[in-house]
């Protein structure tokens, strides 16, 4: 149960005095529906203004904050023209103020001849006149609201002014709760950090690092504490230790030997699977680097030990390819593997799950719909999940829910990680790192060309093609829904048939899954040769013989992401070509990107990058899993405080009694917050 004294800040912000209907919408694009949401909504910028008491020492094109005196309003017969409004400082300088529009009624009744006001805004000259038009605040001298020197500037939606964001700001900042302290004391005191309603307080008036750090902390904080309770939580069930005794991995037959990486990798493994603490690790290895293999070894410890496997994969072209590639490695073993997605239906979708019910299926390869409560296991050891990135922390708990004991757990990623983050979405789990790739590899070639030459561009590709060879053409992210997307690839396939005909084949993510299944089949037979794709061709999809890639409007990918794409080539021993076309206009950033693709074949380096030029949460992949994990810190934040937070959290479990100490009160407080509960639920269910 949350703690009470989190209530108002999780009130509706739909509720707060002065949020009409008229709100719902720009507050809802912002994604802010509660009042902590509000809270969180930082200042992107700020608006600095001098205050001073005469005109002549300010400069003009500053802002500014004066106190004066209305001395006249101007009004035209000429409707159209504006409302001038004569006002004199202490030292009897003028002020022209000017209003547009509709706006004069208003000034009228705020500015009456004779009053003083305190006035803010940006000084300019007109002609021989000081002027300021539309000043941002006109107020009383008594009043309780003055404007500050340094004025917030929210990122705003439509329909939301940064005046009215302000003022949300500002009621939600009248009852913040006085929340108790969960960082340790003397990291507070190094640090000089306020507690955390004063920080809140704090960063809505002016511009703080410090505070901003510790209230992003927070979020880091809660971040690795769930992720530690999470991990402690495991430790205390138990899985059945795997042992196997070689019987079934001295019969297969590799045509390669094993990278050092690889055999490292797989002794960790073998090391996890004999204990009784359940396995919980990742494995990170770029494109290519072969984690297959590394899982394979896995697969197979659990069927020589007499118990069953599981691998899950991401999507539906994975999951067959998977199968089909282990049904390969395997042919000739006794060992019996299955195939379960959500298109097996009907009596083979039965006999499977009679299959794994009575033991008779050793291995099973699926996507989602081999953890769903109808599937029964009689004996899963070891389940493996490819491509973590599109899963979050609580898909793996589900799992680990899965059966009475909790299988053995192998996470395996392609999206290199940088340290800092690798311990922010797994700080659970321990890792392991393919960071060589097979021999005989040559790396792609990267070239960046304009927009302007397609023209060229696809005279390349019919060479490349009439050379018997096969190629991706990635079509551009043109907005952020897949509709427009597919409007674009479906444009590009279209042009592209009229010169290579049938040949060209289009796969993109609104197909339905057997559809999908059927294009991706023809390409990897060679019966198609040009492979035209929205991103779904992003992950993990081998085809050794694709030896070109294109990506249109590359510039508008992350790097991580044209990585991935990048690593759909390359596979077999034929050189390869990935281009990437850049749209005509394009800024130094987006070059600057495109060069290092250009540059390096290094993912981790790439993902480096990237995390300096996106945001965390995009970088993870959570745009499609919807949980992004931080929305406070930033990746600077991420990169220098993580490792703190880290520290922390294990201190606050291992010395300081954990969540039931007068600290530990006080962390849970902030896990709810910051929703991280799961890590208190799984205490209370372990
Ligand atoms: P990824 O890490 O991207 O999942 P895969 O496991 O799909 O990589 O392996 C990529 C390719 O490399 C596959 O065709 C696989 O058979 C091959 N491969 C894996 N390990 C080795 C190795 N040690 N030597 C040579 N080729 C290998
Ligand atoms: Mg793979």
């Amino acid at each position: 149960m949350r703690p009470d004294i989190l209530n108002p800040l999780f009130a509706e912000v739909r509720a707060m005095k002065g949020v009409g209907p008229g709100l719902a919408k720009p507050l809802e694009r912002l994604g802010l529906e509660r009042v902590k949401d509000v809270l969180y909504h930082f200042p992107a910028n700020w608006t600095y203004r001098k205050a001073v008491s005469v005109l002549d020492v300010a400069d003009v094109g500053s802002n500014i904050i004066v106190t004066v005196t209305v001395m006249d309003h101007r009004n035209s017969n000429n409707a159209r023209a504006p409302l001038r409004i004569f006002v004199a400082d202490v030292a009897g300088n003028y002020l022209t103020l000017t209003f547009f529009g509709r706006n004069g009624g208003w000034a009228r009744k705020q500015l009456p001849v004779g009053e003083k006001r305190i006035i803010s805004g940006k000084l300019e000259r007109y002609g021989d006149e000081l002027q300021m038009v539309h000043p941002d605040h006109v107020v009383p001298v008594d009043s309780d609201t003055s404007p500050g020197l340094a004025e917030p500037i929210y990122p705003l939606s439509d329909g939301l002014t940064n005046k009215r964001m302000g003022q949300l700001a500002g009621a939600a900042l009248q009852d913040v709760p006085d929340l108790p302290e969960w960082i340790e004391p003397t990291l507070v005191a190094g640090r000089n950090w306020p507690n955390w309603a004063a920080a809140m307080g704090t960063v809505h008036r002016r511009d703080d690092q410090s505070v901003r750090d510790r209230l992003a902390y927070d979020e880091l904080f809660s971040n690795q504490l769930a992720m530690r309770l999470i991990r402690a939580a495991m430790d205390k069930r138990t899985a059945v230790p795997v042992a196997g005794d070689g019987s079934l991995i001295s019969l297969l037959k590799l045509p390669f030997a094993l990278t050092g990486a690889q055999q490292r990798a797989i002794a960790e493994i073998e090391g996890d699977l004999a204990q009784s603490r359940p396995m919980l690790r990742l494995l990170q290895g770029d494109v290519g680097a072969g984690k297959t293999m590394v899982a394979l070894m896995a697969l197979l410890r659990a069927v020589e030990s007499g118990m069953q496997a599981a691998m899950l994969a991401p999507t539906e072209i994975l999951a067959r390819q998977h199968y089909a590639g282990l049904q390969k490695l395997l042919a000739g073993m006794p060992v019996n593997i299955a195939i379960l997605t959500g298109r097996e239906k009907g009596s083979l979708r039965e006999a499977t799950l009679m299959g794994l019910a009575d033991g008779s299926i050793h291995i099973l390869v699926g996507t989602h719909a081999i953890f769903q409560e109808a599937v029964t296991y009689k004996s899963l050891a070891v389940a493996v999940i490819d491509e973590q990135h599109r899963f979050g922390v609580s898909q793996r708990l589900m799992l680990s829910r899965k059966g009475r004991g909790v299988p053995h757990l192998l996470v395996m990623t392609a999206t290199p990680i940088p340290r800092s983050l690798a311990l922010a979405a797994y700080g659970e789990m321990d890792s392991s790192i393919l960071d060589e790739l097979p021999p005989g590899r040559t790396p792609v070639e990267t070239r960046v060309m304009s927009q302007d030459r397609l023209a060229e561009l696809i005279d390349g590709v019919a060479r490349h093609l009439a050379a018997g060879k096969q190629a991706f053409w990635v079509c551009p992210l043109v907005e952020e829904s897949d509709k427009s997307d597919l409007a674009a690839a479906e444009q590009r396939a279209e042009m592209l048939r009229l010169r290579f005909g049938p040949q060209v084949a289009l796969v993109h993510g609104r197909m339905r899954g057997a559809e999908k299944d059927a294009v991706m089949e023809r390409f990897v037979a060679g019966e198609t040769r040009l492979l035209v794709a929205t991103t779904v061709i992003e992950v993990g999809v081998d085809v050794p013989n694709a030896s070109l890639m294109v990506i249109e409007a590359a510039d508008r990918f992350g790097l991580a992401q044209l990585h991935q794409l990048r690593g759909r080539v390359g596979r077999g021993s034929e050189k390869s070509v990935c281009i990437l076309v850049r749209t005509t206009q394009i800024g130094e950033t987006a070059r600057a990107r495109l060069a290092l693709m250009r540059e390096t074949n290094d993912g981790f380096r790439i993902a480096e990058e990237d995390l300096k030029l996106r945001g965390a949460g995009e970088m993870l992949g959570t745009r499609q899993s919807g949980d992004s994990p931080f929305r406070v810190a930033t990746p600077e934040q991420v990169r220098e405080l993580i490792g703190v937070a880290a520290d922390d959290a294990r201190l606050l479990l291992e010395r300081d009694g954990g969540l039931d100490g007068p600290r530990g009160q006080a962390a849970r407080v902030a896990l709810y917050l910051f929703e991280r509960d799961a890590g208190v639920a799984t205490l209370r269910g372990g």
